[in-house]
């Protein structure tokens, strides 16, 4: 086992870029140093904020809900809220609430927890059965990703946070930037920036502060700190998800030539000033049904809602009248019009 370059414990991390190790203590001091200077150099955080966590309960969000803890320690006007969105995913979500809730209560950092269920009306599973059963063709992954975001969002405005703190780490961040390229979705590399102001009312600013941060090495800085049990928990959806051969690819490039990640990052970041101003921001109006910031006239998570029976009939018919005299708005919809499931009012709810 490698000393540590900066005391003679052993090393339980070997930089294989810089090749310096380091022992716990260091690692540790090195970490955190790397994110705080992330968080300057980005200018994510002012004197006075309320800052939303958003967090899973695993290793890369209990540690930026950790750091962010610690700061406050120097920072007294900042308050920290921990959001855990439930979506509702038998046998996997149930462990990392658990991590959340004992590492909360542990430590007196305010959480709340929101259910898919509670929010969107139904629990991801339940999600899932009823696409399948409407012949929708979208993945368990795709609502889970919009509905969340909707969720985090919703939450955020009811405490009144001022920002959302994301623990989209640089492993996130280029697998995102690779899936947008395979799609051509210029939009959404042009939206992959450390900090997201937004130009329409009801945007909360979003910082990502592990957004230079290997994966690696927040997974460490978890464990080395007792945040997380080191157990292996995948969701039973991951098998569908193309985010997890990228990241295969990914690490297999980076084991054989390390540093293909950086550079990937490094590409990004001379990218995303120059789609500015070329592709349309991505939440340029407020949804016409929940109103928030969204691509479209009517935001993805209230499509999907639609689709799925989840919106009220009064809702749905609000803007099925709007539609009529707008025809963007009627392309829209006809777009999301799979299998019927717009128009079969039959099987709306009623508010
Ligand atoms: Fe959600 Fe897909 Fe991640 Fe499972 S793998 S938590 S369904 S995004």
């Amino acid at each position: 086992m490698a000393k540590c370059n900066f005391c003679e414990k052993s090393a339980v991390y070997v930089n294989p870029i810089s090749r310096l190790a380091y022992c716990r203590k260091h690692f540790i001091e090195y970490f955190e140093r790397r994110v705080r200077r992330t968080m300057r150099k980005y200018n994510m955080l002012s004197e006075n904020e309320h800052i939303v966590v958003a967090t899973s309960g695993g290793k890369d969000s209990i540690s930026l809900l950790h750091i962010l803890v610690k700061l406050s320690r120097k920072n007294p006007k900042w308050r920290i809220t921990a959001v855990l969105v439930d979506e509702g995913i038998k046998g996997y979500r149930e462990r990392t609430v658990e991590n959340l809730v004992n590492y909360a209560e542990a430590r007196g950092v305010s959480y709340v927890i929101a259910s898919f269920r509670e929010y969107i009306g139904m629990t991801l599973d339940e999600i899932v059965e009823e696409g399948h059963r409407k012949g929708l063709p979208y993945m368990p992954c795709s609502y889970c990703g919009v509905f969340r975001r909707y969720v985090i969002n919703q939450v955020a405005h009811k405490v009144g946070a001022t920002v959302i703190a994301t623990a989209h780490n640089m492993d996130d961040i280029v697998q995102t930037y690779l899936m947008n390229i395979f799609s051509n979705s210029w939009d959404r590399v042009s939206a992959l920036t450390p900090v997201r102001n937004g130009e329409v009312s009801g945007f909360i600013k979003r910082i990502k502060p592990f957004y230079e941060v290997p994966e690696k090495e927040s997974a460490l800085y978890a464990i080395l700190n007792n945040l997380v049990k080191p157990e292996f928990i995948q969701c039973p959806y991951v098998k569908y998800n193309v985010r997890f051969t990228i990241r295969k690819m990914l690490n297999e490039l980076e084991d054989k030539y390390p540093g293909i990640k950086y550079g990937l990052l490094r590409s990004l970041q001379v990218i995303t000033p120059i789609l500015k101003g070329q592709v349309e921001s991505r939440d340029r109006y407020n949804c016409l049904i929940c109103g928030e910031p969204s691509s479209q006239r009517v935001c993805k998570a209230c499509l999907y809602k639609i689709q799925l029976g989840l919106l009220s009939a009064e809702k749905v018919k609000f803007i099925l009248n709007k539609a009529r005299s707008d025809k963007a708005l009627a392309s829209l919809l006809k777009h999301y019009n799979n299998s019927g499931s717009i128009s079969n009012l039959s099987e709306l709810r009623e508010e």
